[in-house]
């Protein structure tokens, strides 16, 4: 990308596949431990550019619906969740800023069969360390009320909040860049681990001591590349982003039962998605916006705050998310030495930066900062 590979990189330390939130932070951890570190990204479709800054620590209502076969091994993820949205406050501050605002998250009820779903949902979740109430429509007037008529009560997620992941990224990957990680654009074609180094082919070959795998729904293919299996999918999904107006949504906001997450970023602009899908044919460069999405998700917006419902929406995207066993996916491939995988589970980008960290601690042989123990890839056997 900005700077040519000198041949003597063609030999690192630590070769990352994949530039998106967990392969820049991983380059950012092992660059500041001393490492020689490479990046090849293919510039596919990477969930890091078309994510919509959510921080998600509350299980997400979509996930319970559509995968509720995961809903176990997300339940059992909640205390990383609220690890890695410490790490982004952090990271913020580091950083100079990335409007991020950590405000709570609202998961509204429109009827009282939902409020009840909620209430059972944050026992739970408060029995595993998130702060979390139910908020009736009198209490949920003092903080939020923009909130439509239908809107019975919500649960609030403290921990929960929202920021711009352009300016995330940007200033993480220039961070990246400041260490002296060297990104190259390219697609990985062929990964051999062997005893005393893994052989590496992306347009040209690379040596390196250590291989991370951060290449979300692709994962899958690289590590059969390295002769393990692994059960990566992509899941195209859409976004949409409005015309400013006057800053007054504060919380992150989901519905109990719908797909939707709804915020406003520090520009006025109210930023639109919840898991939507897009359409994708992997011979295409990005996946496709589907009309029928874009209705259904602004609609819905509009339903529960109704003062933005004049708004004109000024762009839409999409891009793809992954889906493994609902669990991150953090630890060396299963009888390798040299190659580490790294995938979040269930809001990638949240967990993103947690889940780089802890694969360069792996690939550097130091301890990680949290237990991967119930994230190793030696599940899939
Ligand atoms: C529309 C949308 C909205 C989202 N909103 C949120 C949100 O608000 N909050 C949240 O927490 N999460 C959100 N997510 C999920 C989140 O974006 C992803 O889980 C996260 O960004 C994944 O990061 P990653 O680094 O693992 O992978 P990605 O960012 O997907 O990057 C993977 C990279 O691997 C590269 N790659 C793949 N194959 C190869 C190869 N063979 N050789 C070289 N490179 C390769 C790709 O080019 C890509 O850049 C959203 C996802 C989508 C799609």
């Amino acid at each position: 990308m900005r700077r040519a590979v000198t041949t003597d990189l063609r030999h690192c330390d630590i070769l990352i596949v994949g530039g998106g939130i967990v392969g820049i932070f991983s380059a950012i951890s092992a660059a500041e431990a001393g490492a020689r570190v490479v990046v090849i990204d293919a510039g596919l479709p990477a969930g890091t550019n078309a994510n919509a800054g959510s921080l998600h620590v509350q299980m997400q209502s979509r996930l319970l619906r559509l995968f509720p076969e995961l809903a176990v091994n997300v339940e059992a993820s909640l205390p990383l969740y609220l690890e890695a949205v410490a790490l982004w406050v952090q990271l913020d501050a580091q950083f100079g800023g990335f409007e991020l605002v950590q405000n709570g998250g609202l998961m509204v009820a429109e009827s009282q069969a939902q409020l009840r779903f909620l209430e059972s949902k944050a026992r739970r979740e408060a029995q595993l360390g998130l702060t979390v109430d139910v908020l009736d429509r009198r209490d949920l007037d003092r903080i939020a009320d923009y909130l439509g008529p239908n809107i019975v009560g919500a649960q609030i997620c403290r921990e929960e909040g929202k920021l711009n992941p352009l300016i995330a990224n940007r200033k993480l990957r220039a961070r990246a860049f400041e260490l002296g990680a060297q990104l190259v654009t390219a697609k990985v074609t062929s990964i051999e681990a062997r005893q005393d180094q893994v052989r590496v082919v992306a347009g040209q070959s690379y040596t390196t001591d250590q291989v991370i795998i951060a290449a979300a729904w692709a994962s899958g293919d690289l590590c059969r590349m390295a002769g393990k299996d692994l059960p990566t999918k992509w899941e195209p999904l859409q976004m949409n982003i409005t015309e400013p107006a006057a800053y007054s949504l504060e919380h992150l906001i989901q519905h109990a039962e719908r797909p939707i997450t709804l915020k406003q970023f520090q520009s006025g602009q109210i930023v639109i998605g919840g898991g939507w899908p897009a359409q994708y044919d992997p011979e295409s460069p990005v996946p496709e916006v589907l009309e029928e999405s874009l209705i259904g998700n602004v609609a819905l917006a509009g339903n529960l705050v109704p003062a933005i419902r004049n708004l004109r929406v000024l762009r839409n995207w999409a891009g793809l998310n992954t889906t493994t066993d609902g669990k991150s996916v953090i630890g060396r491939l299963t009888g390798t030495e040299r190659v580490v995988v790294a995938i979040p589970g269930d809001a990638g980008y949240t967990l993103g930066p947690l889940v780089g960290q802890a694969a360069a601690a792996i690939a550097l042989g130091r301890k990680p900062q949290f237990d991967t123990t119930p994230f190793t890839p030696a599940r899939f056997r």
